[in-house]
């Protein structure tokens, strides 16, 4: 049972004292990197949680006997949209939303014990091993080959797309143990540590000039059996029931928000000297549609919110909003782009490195933009999401 069993929260009061909490909590200098879209990588990510921790605020989304708030669905909502109205960085999500869950229903009590608390204090940065050459939308397909010898399993293989595989301590694995009667048996889930000899992280420069994201190769990595996550061969169910914890998490449109007003800022600064042009007037309308779009996706999002709180099922209402939000930043993007670029893409230099073009007014629209295009990619391409709602709608 939680708080809104009881009939007794007071949602605009905690929305008060969480937005009060981060604006006077969470350090001006990640608030200042994540209004101006810097990078957020481990430091900021660990530095905000240590904060969060330290209130008890940690981890919203765990049962409050592993240090959960006991909030409900409603408060966790508003929780996470004041913090990215506030700017403040993501939390760890890697680590406390995807196989802290996982650990917390499957894992040992000794995994439970030496992995949680560390994630909880904001001192252990995690990343997803899962993707690979050939197995992204079809993870099935996943070929990374672990073989048990003794109490240990050997590793060879090879990651791809590994967000911050060289920041993380460690990494939660998909491999292949065995070759089952459908290729979704057979995969196994392994806590990797990133020191583990044999185990290299190669930088992937991405267009934006970033580097986010890498390759991992594992070369006879030697994993202790203990490190296995429930039963050999069944990860794939482990993997589903990470995935249905991250259903929702388009549904906080508050960056959509803080985009469309720095967009709306930004066309007004533009074209500060020519107000009446018919390409301010169509960006503007351009910037309208978007708005009326972003309410709609509150509202799904709202809604959804309100069927897990009755316990009705949400259908495919998670494809509709991650398939809407991430198309509407990618047009919030490109209309950022279309009122700066004539001015700065002369000027842009991707240089693979950050500071290239650093101190460059506006300089972040084109950033941004290149940045956008993995959004209809990564958490289940724009493609995967319409067969799924077509699948829904027409059936197989
Ligand atoms: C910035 C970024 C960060 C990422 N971080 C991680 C991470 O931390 N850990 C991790 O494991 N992975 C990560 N990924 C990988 C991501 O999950 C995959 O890129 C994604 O699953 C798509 O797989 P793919 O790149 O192999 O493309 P593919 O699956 O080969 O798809 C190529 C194209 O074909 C389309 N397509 C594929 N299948 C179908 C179909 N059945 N019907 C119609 N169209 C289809 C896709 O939509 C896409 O347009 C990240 C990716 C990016 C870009």
């Amino acid at each position: 049972m939680d708080a809104s069993d009881h009939g007794m929260v007071d949602y605009a009061a905690f929305g008060k004292e969480v937005r009060d909490f981060a604006l006077t909590h969470c350090p001006a200098e990640l608030r200042q990197a994540v209004a101006s879209l810097k990078k957020v990588g481990r430091h900021e990510m660990l530095t905000w949680q240590k904060i969060l921790y330290a209130k008890g605020w940690g981890a919203p989304n765990w049962p409050v006997e592993h240090g959960g708030t006991g909030w409900d669905m409603r408060q966790r909502h508003i929780f996470d949209e004041t913090l990215a109205e506030c700017d403040c960085p993501t939390q760890p999500y890697q680590a406390l939303r995807h196989i802290a869950p996982v650990l917390i229903e499957f894992g040992t009590e000794e995994q439970k014990r030496r992995y949680l608390p560390p994630i909880l204090r904001g001192e252990a940065h995690w990343c997803q091993g899962y993707s690979e050459p050939g197995a992204g939308s079809d993870l099935a397909s996943l070929k990374t080959q672990a073989e048990r010898v003794g109490d240990e399993y050997v590793v060879n293989g090879q990651k791809t797309w590994t967000t911050g595989a060289h920041e993380a301590d460690m990494m939660y694995a998909l491999v292949r143990t065995a070759k089952g009667a459908r290729k979704q048996d057979g995969i196994t889930m392994l806590l990797i540590p990133m020191d583990t000899p044999g185990l290299l992280v190669r930088p992937i420069r991405t267009i934006d000039g970033l580097h986010n994201v890498n390759e991992v190769f594992f070369d006879d990595v030697r994993v202790p059996a203990a490190n296995r996550v429930g039963e050999e061969g069944r990860a794939w169910a482990y993997g589903k029931f990470l995935l249905s914890h991250e259903r929702l998490g388009g549904a906080n449109v508050a960056p959509l928000l803080r985009l469309l007003a720095r967009t709306r800022r930004m066309v007004v600064e533009e074209f500060r000297d020519a107000p009446e042009t018919s390409q301010r007037a169509e960006l503007e309308r351009r910037i309208l549609h978007a708005e009326a779009e972003i309410m709609a996706v509150r509202a799904l999002g709202r809604r959804a919110i309100e069927d897990i709180v009755a316990r009705r099922p949400l259908g495919t209402v998670s494809s509709v909003i991650k398939l809407a939000s991430s198309n509407l930043m990618q047009t919030l993007d490109e209309i950022g782009l279309d009122a700066t670029g004539r001015r700065l893409a002369a000027r842009f230099r991707i240089a693979g490195d950050d500071r290239a073009n650093a101190g460059e007014a506006g300089v972040e629209w084109l950033h941004n933009f290149l940045h956008g295009r993995a959004r209809t990619i990564y958490g289940g391409s724009s493609e995967v999401q319409k067969n799924v709602l077509a699948r829904t709608l027409f059936g197989d």
